[in-house]
């Protein structure tokens, strides 16, 4: 761990002699040079993208370390790692391409981050079925342009596409910006295979159905590496579609205009992209809309005849609420700069606190949600900004993102926690779920007592009966000992 920075939520580490026992067992598993206590690759396998690991890196802090990062090229690989690293009791952590917004990769307890990105192969399209089976470390970009060369689709294109992986999105229950009609991304997946901590490999049938039981592929959908790695999945895919229709409409008022996106989902219209901004955000991401009305930006896309159709009846639904139609330019702007965060870095340094926090709700409290949120994190010492859009949508609801900046001064971590504790009190009054898509990791593991209730301990169960000895990714998903993260 020399000439490394010092850690500042390490719950613990493991001794380095069981460590140097696992790397010797390791070599004879992938290979010497697929196992790493270089601190650079400690290094770049300690954090994930949550915004707090901003803070202390600005600081010259980390997070938490691996002792050891191990590059399994296999299923059989990560089984024998597993093995081993459950004999040795060494805490495990996959990591994907750490693009997680809640510190699920940091490797709290140290031990091994067990990083896919070797495995990272499109193994079949099948066309005739339409579906693609794929390796879990294969970069979400990488994954789609494959498709798009072979004629196809993957639907699932999050906001963080080049710097995520098909394991990370199935691991985080992830959801892409055209949801609305390729759905998300267990809708997305028909099977996948996953490894458990005693190496046994578990492979899903990739079938449309199967009134066999519960659906044990969903377990792993949202575990976020608690019960094990997920090494491949069948995941369905679309051709390229015919045509694709660009529209927007504004509004006078978010509420008019969420009533209207119920009344597009009643309709069966199905837009792969529905955004719908309050009018700050109207203001910011739209300039020459002015921040009076809120837009709403969609994309629809498919067969010629049947988007057409779509668009039709979306716009008669449109006018009739009384909106604005202003064309297809803005929509062009968004997919243009749909992937720019970089006012972000730029607020980050100067000195500035931002998060983003996605939230599920339906219809009937679809406003009420944006407007306790919105008062409750504007109600916290130095917040300067707090408004939100609505991103995915069904026929129930709509996932709702808030965004929220403050220049809270040197306490940054206060505000932080402040304004996390805010927004989801704010929610759970509401009944809204306290995550849409980036999942709980660490952060959010400290509400899931109140979101779930008895919920837990049927979570407890399944842990305790998948990892009996609590290797994998401890301290995720509110489960296991977090002494220091705490509210
Ligand atoms: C700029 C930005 C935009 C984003 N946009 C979106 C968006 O549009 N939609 C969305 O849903 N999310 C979004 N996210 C969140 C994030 O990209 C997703 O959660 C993504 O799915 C994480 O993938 P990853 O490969 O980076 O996972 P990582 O960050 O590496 O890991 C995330 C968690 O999954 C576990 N994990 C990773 N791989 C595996 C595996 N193979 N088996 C078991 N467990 C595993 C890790 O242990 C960790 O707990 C965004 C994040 C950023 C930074």
């Amino acid at each position: 761990m020399r000439n490394l920075p010092q850690t500042v939520i390490q719950e613990s580490l493991v001794e380095p002699q069981v460590i140097e026992a696992f790397a010797r067992d390791a070599q004879a598993i992938v290979g010497a040079d697929q196992i790493s206590v270089n601190p650079a690759d400690l290094l770049a396998n300690s954090r994930d993208y949550w915004p707090v690991n901003n803070i202390w890196m600005i600081e010259g802090a980390l997070p938490a370390l691996p002792q050891l990062v191990a590059w399994p090229g296999s299923a059989d690989e990560v089984s024998a790692l597993l093995r081993l690293a459950d004999k040795l009791k060494i805490p495990v952590t996959p990591y994907g391409e750490g693009s997680g917004a809640l510190g699920g990769a940091i490797p709290l307890k140290g031990g091994i981050s067990l990083d896919l990105k070797r495995m990272n192969r499109l193994l079949e399209i099948d066309e005739e079925s339409l579906l693609a089976t794929v390796e879990s470390g294969l970069n979400g970009a990488l994954y789609e342009e494959s498709l798009n060369r072979a004629g196809y689709t993957g639907g699932h294109i999050p906001q963080s596409l080049s710097c995520s992986s098909v394991g990370g999105w199935l691991a985080c229950r992830a959801a892409g910006q055209f949801s609305t009609r390729y759905g998300k991304i267990e809708d997305i997946a028909v099977s996948l295979q996953a490894v458990l901590p005693d190496g046994t490999i578990f492979s899903g049938r990739s079938v449309p159905r199967a009134a066999t039981g519960p659906r044990l592929d969903h377990l792993f959908i949202g575990s976020e590496g608690i019960f094990g790695v997920i090494t491949s999945a069948t995941l369905r895919i679309w051709p390229l579609p015919e045509k694709r229709h660009l529209a927007s409409y504004t509004f006078a008022d978010l509420k008019g205009a969420l009533e209207c996106v119920r009344l597009i989902m009643r309709s069966g219209a199905r837009p792969a992209v529905v955004r719908l901004y309050d009018a700050q955000e109207t203001g910011n991401h739209f300039p020459e809309l002015g921040d009076q009305r809120c837009v709403l930006i969609l994309l629809i896309e498919g067969a010629e005849k049947i988007v057409a159709a779509e668009a039709e009846v979306i716009k008669e639904l449109a006018l009739a609420a009384g909106a604005i139609d202003s064309g297809p330019d803005h929509v062009e702007h968004w997919l243009e700069k749909r992937f720019n965060i970089s006012v972000a870095s730029m607020l980050f340094q100067k000195g500035a606190v931002l998060d983003t926090i996605e939230v599920s709700t339906n219809w009937h409290n679809a406003h009420n949600t944006y407007l306790a949120m919105q008062n409750a994190l504007l109600a916290v010492e130095g917040t300067i900004l707090a408004s939100g859009h609505y991103s995915h949508v069904y026929p129930d609801g709509a996932g709702l993102y808030m965004t929220t900046v403050g220049f809270p001064g040197a306490n940054k971590l206060k505000f932080y926690k402040e304004i996390w504790q805010a927004a989801m009190e704010a929610c759970l009054a509401q009944g809204t779920a306290i995550s849409h898509h980036h999942g709980i990791g660490l952060h959010r593991g400290l509400w899931m007592r109140e979101e779930h209730g008895s919920g837990m301990e049927v979570l407890e169960k399944v842990k305790k009966a998948l990892d009996p000895e609590g290797i994998m990714n401890p301290g995720k998903l509110g489960l296991g000992e977090v002494g220091l993260w705490q509210k």
